[in-house]
This record gives C-alpha cells, structure tokens and sequence, in this order.
C-alpha cells in the first residue's frame, strides 16, 4: 500500500485510463453514442426500428483467469466474450460499459489491460461509455450493447426438424491449451504456440453473426462445450438433435491427439467461442458462400430432429449414420472427466 501507484484514486484512475481510452477510439462515427463517459449516465440513441441487444459477462480471477494472466490479453478476451454473444444473436456492435474491481491501482496493469481492450474496441467499433472502479478483489465485468433490426434476432428457440446443425471455426484447441498448460497432456512447444491464443484470445464472430440474420433460425455462442450448448438450443427449441462425431472440425494439432481426446474436447471442451446455429437445407449454398467471403470454416454436422419422447437430446452418430450407443458415447466423452475444472 506504499508505492507510488497506490496514491491514484478512483477518479484518477477512471480518467487516466478508461476515460482518456474512450476518447482516443472515439471517433465522430458514433451517432449511436450521444454521450460517453463523465455524467451519471451514459446515453445511447436506438437506432429506429431497431432493437437494442444488452449482455453483460464476468471474468472473476482464480475462476476464469490465472492471477498472472497477461492483462493485455485479459482486456481483450473480456471484450471478445460479451462480443460474440452479440454476434450469436446477429447483433452489432455498439457500446459498453465496464465495472472493475481492482485490489490496488497497479499502473503498468492497467495501462496493458486498457491497450487490450481498447485495441479490441476499436477493431469492433465498440466504445466503451461508461462503467464503475472500485477497490476488491480483481474482477472485471463487462455489459455490451448491440442493435438489430426489430425482429431479426437470432433466438436458442427457433430451430425446426429437419434443419442443419453448423458450427463455425473449430473446437477443442482452449481445452487442449488449458490441459498442456496444466500438465495433463503433453504437447509439443510449437503445437502449443498455434493453438494457445484459441484459449487467451478468442476471436468474436461479430461479421459472422451479422450474415446469419436471414439466414439462421437459432445460434449460440460456444462457451461451454459444443454439446452441453446445443442442448440449449434442443431445450428451448423443442426439438432434438443428431450429430455426426466425426464431422465436428478440429484442428490439425488436436488431431495428433489420441481420438478419445479429439471428441471429447471438440465435443465438450469449453471456451471455444464459435458460433453454432440452424438453418434450413435451403441454405445450405448460401453458408458456404459466407464461408468463403469470410474465409472461416463453417461446418455442417448434423441434424435437428422431432423430440424423442418428449425429451430434448442429442444422439451421436459415427462415420457411417449408425447411432453410437450412450455406454459408447460416455466411453468416448467422458474419458476426461476428471480434468473438469
Ligand atoms: P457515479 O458515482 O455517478 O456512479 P462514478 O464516480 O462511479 O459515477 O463514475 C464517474 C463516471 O466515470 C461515470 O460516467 C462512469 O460511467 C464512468 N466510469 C467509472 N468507472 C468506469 C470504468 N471502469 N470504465 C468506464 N467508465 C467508467
Ligand atoms: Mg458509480
């Protein structure tokens, strides 16, 4: 509590570091941003006929980061999370705000926290416009606001029997990072320098979501493990589903991996941050063009399909369309189920 950083107090630090940020990305492109930062309030000006999508996500240390996380990476990566939840919606980018607990003003964290997330920021066009400091255990939370056109929203609700199931990007490569930074599996130091910003530096889906608009009936973000989270699309959607284990994309470095790790990681992995979403069959031409313009993988893996005695689930299917019993699919995915946080 001596040094000389422990003399900035609140108000110093919002100005010093959030406020002179804002202002720097601030461009006078944001006429949806009437005013930023310094009022009680922050006003945003809805777009007509449009709605206003609002997130809010929390990175609490020792939960969702290590205490010696590399902060640069760590303002970026609480950005990403809130903007690819407005990407899964279809929504773009327009605000947020940010309310941090800090145990003490460490001056060269915050100026590398803010350089992350402003860097971010404005590669999304999305300023930050208002927020909260206070002293506490370091936790950051962020709310994002995005705006769609009435309507357009992509809902976890709107997927129909006989839709395709996609999914964007690849999965598995944060959970094989965390389980080569935890020693649980050893993987070659060159391996890990191409997977490991999968797990510290996700990329949002944001031009992603903005295209399914018309295109997808419901999508979600990935962050919890590709099919614990389809089962919520399942779940509020009323429908069931049918995957193909072996479609789910994996990159070329978790394919070195034995194959009970590839499934269950690009299965139940976690912290992927890919967009996974329905549509029907009609467009399957129209995704693969989005797939190309975009130059990102987006891969069809399966079917939804009519409840199966009125329960939501998901069967998984092998190579050849046959349904992998669920004493085989626990075989295959809940090998690792004692590297669960
Ligand atoms: P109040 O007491 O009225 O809530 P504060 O003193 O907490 O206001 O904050 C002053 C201004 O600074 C407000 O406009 C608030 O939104 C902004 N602010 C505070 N903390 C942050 C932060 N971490 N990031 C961005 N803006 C912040
Ligand atoms: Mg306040």
């Amino acid at each position: 509590m001596h040094s000389e950083s422990d003399s900035l107090g609140e108000f110093a630090v919002i100005q010093r570091f959030f406020k002179t940020g804002a202002q720097a990305m601030h461009s006078n492109k944001d006429q949806n941003i009437t005013l930023g930062i310094g009022d009680d309030c922050a006003l945003l000006k809805p777009v007509v006929g449009e709605e206003i999508a609002i997130t809010s996500d929390m990175l609490v240390e020792g939960r969702h980061f290590f205490s010696n996380a590399n902060p640069a990476l760590l303002g970026r990566k609480a950005l990403a999370v809130n903007l690819s939840d407005l990407a899964a919606m279809g929504a773009r980018p327009l605000g947020f705000t940010l309310a941090i607990a800090l145990p003490r003003p460490d001056v060269i964290w915050l100026e590398a926290f803010c350089e992350g997330l402003f860097a971010i920021a404005n590669e999304f066009s999305c300023p930050l416009i208002g927020g909260d400091t206070t002293a506490g255990p370091l936790t950051i939370s962020i709310t994002a606001f995005g705006s769609i056109p009435a309507e357009k929203a992509i809902r976890r609700s709107g997927a129909k029997p006989g839709e395709d199931i996609w999914i964007s990007g690849t999965t598995g490569d944060a959970r094989l990072t965390l389980a080569a930074l935890r020693h649980e599996i050893l993987i070659p130091e060159d391996d890990l320098k191409q997977i490991e910003s999968r797990m510290h530096d996700p990329i949002p889906r944001v031009n992603l979501g903005l295209r399914l608009r018309d295109i997808a009936s419901a999508a979600l973000d990935v962050s919890d493990g590709l099919l614990g989270d389809l089962q919520h699309i399942l779940e509020q959607s009323q429908v069931s589903a049918e995957i193909f284990l072996e479609l789910i994309p994996k990159s070329l470095i978790l394919r070195k991996q034995a194959e009970d790790i590839q499934h269950q990681f690009a299965a139940c992995g976690g912290d992927d941050y890919e967009i996974c979403f329905t549509a029907p069959v009609a467009q399957r031409q129209v995704i693969k063009a989005i797939s190309k313009d975009l130059n990102l993988p987006i891969t069809h893996i399966g079917q939804i399909t009519k409840m199966s005695n009125a329960q939501a689930i998901v069967r998984l299917l092998d190579a050849d369309g046959k349904l992998i019993s669920d004493t085989e699919a626990a075989a295959l995915l809940k090998s690792f189920d004692h590297f669960a946080s």
